[in-house]
């Protein structure tokens, strides 16, 4: 059933508390690298203001310990309300707490049309609890809920649970960007086109077991690259040289391969490396093996080849985990080639995953993709088939 939406709500001279997910990568320098999550909020938060609504802002910013500010101080939320207010082009000011002083000065005299950023909510510890006590002091300071944040959504947090809780049914919604989100899902764990394709790399298996077992159910194939390889390798007896691998997986590894039959694709060649690093020397192996003493850091140009094809003769693509170590130039050419694959295919492609979308955003293919998820963990524990509560609380229409 659809979720009831930010446009069911009345929001005319009512304050609306938006969670979002301004979690945004942090440059060095505690600049924003990448203001995509703050970007996909746009939607929702304009059609508040464009109804007369106001908007209170709630979002976390990574994982600050809370209660030390000078610990809390490279988490606060600052540089995002700032960013924020150039995006929407209005004013917006940002509370220096999330429920205190502060924060409820800044609630009360907030005007329609008005935004206020609270301060990062993992300040508080009562978040991360979902105390009831801390929900009730953040409801208190708005009329009406929307939960926007998708990337946060597999979390119970307050903000998340508690806190819409605090609302009659007919004040609380999920907002555009999350909205967006389930439709993807509710297609790609419903009703995939086939070909069904699914490309799974990025760092380790263990992070994946129950995404690929899940997947296994309704794909056609399964294409295998990035890290994971060596320890799928490793458990058919390969030699993987240096490679990393998980040596603690390869009996999951190799249950998973016998389960599969021929759904699961590996390599059939590797860019390997002398060292894992910029500068290192390269070469291609001739088979699935790797030398001793190398590292595998990316699949190689007849896999490429391969992968390129199926992906784009597929009519569904779910993609997560980055080729190989596509940051290292020398090691990008497989993460490239699948996400351009991506890019050049009809059917419709979903990329999902911190790193993978970082790549598709790199190599500039992030509009020619169906759908680029903001969310990571939420997106993989979506695939897995969980529902999360934070999306339960919200009535259906
Ligand atoms: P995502 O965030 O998209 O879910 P992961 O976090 O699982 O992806 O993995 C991303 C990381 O995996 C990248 O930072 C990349 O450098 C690393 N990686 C991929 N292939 C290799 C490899 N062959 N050797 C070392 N690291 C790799
Ligand atoms: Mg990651």
């Amino acid at each position: 059933m659809p979720k009831q939406i930010v446009r069911d709500l009345d929001v005319k001279g009512k304050k609306v508390l938006v969670r979002v997910d301004f979690n945004v990568p942090q440059a060095k320098d505690g600049e924003i690298a990448d203001d995509r999550r703050i970007r996909s909020a746009l939607p929702t938060l304009n059609d508040v203001l464009d109804r007369g609504g106001s908007l209170i802002l709630i979002s976390h910013l990574g994982r600050p310990k809370g209660g030390d500010p000078e610990a809390d101080a490279p988490f606060k939320l600052d540089k995002v309300a700032a960013r924020l207010g150039e995006l929407l082009g209005r004013p917006v000011v940002k509370a220096d707490d999330t429920v205190g002083p502060s924060a409820r000065k800044l609630a009360s005299e907030l005007q329609p049309g008005g935004v206020l950023v609270l301060e990062n909510v993992r300040f508080n510890k009562g978040e991360k609890k979902g105390d009831p006590e801390f929900a009730k002091a953040l409801a208190s300071l708005g009329d009406a809920y929307v939960n926007d944040a998708f990337g946060t959504c597999h979390r119970d947090e307050a903000s998340m649970v508690a806190v819409p809780e605090q609302f009659p049914a007919d004040r609380r919604a999920i907002g555009f960007l999350v909205e967006k989100e389930l439709n993807i899902l509710d297609t790609l764990l419903k009703n995939p086109k086939h070909p069904y394709v699914a490309v799974m790399g990025g760092a380790k298996v263990s992070d994946k077991i129950l995404v690929i077992e899940s997947l296994l159910k309704q794909v056609d194939k399964l294409l295998i690259g990035g890290a994971m390889t060596y320890t799928f390798l490793k458990a058919q007896g390969v030699e993987i040289g240096k490679s990393r691998v998980e040596l603690d997986k390869l009996d999951v590894a190799r249950k998973l391969l016998d389960e599969a039959g021929d759904k699961i694709v590996l390599p059939v060649d590797h860019l390997i490396a002398d060292k894992p690093e910029a500068g290192a020397q390269t070469r291609t192996t001739e088979s699935t093996a790797i030398p001793e003493g190398w590292f595998g850091m990316d699949i190689g140009p007849r896999t490429i080849e391969q992968y390129a094809k199926i992906v784009r003769e597929a009519g569904t693509v779910v993609w997560n985990g980055p080729m190989g170590m596509f940051e290292v130039e020398a090691f990008a050419a497989g993460t490239k080639a699948v996400a351009q694959a991506l890019a050049d295919g009809q059917g419709v492609t979903a990329v999902g995953g911190g790193e993978s979308a970082e790549a598709v955003e790199k190599f500039g293919h992030a509009d020619k993709v169906s759908h680029v998820s903001t969310g990571g963990g939420a997106f993989l524990e979506s695939l897995e088939g969980k529902q999360f509560n934070s999306i339960k609380v919200i009535p259906d229409r």
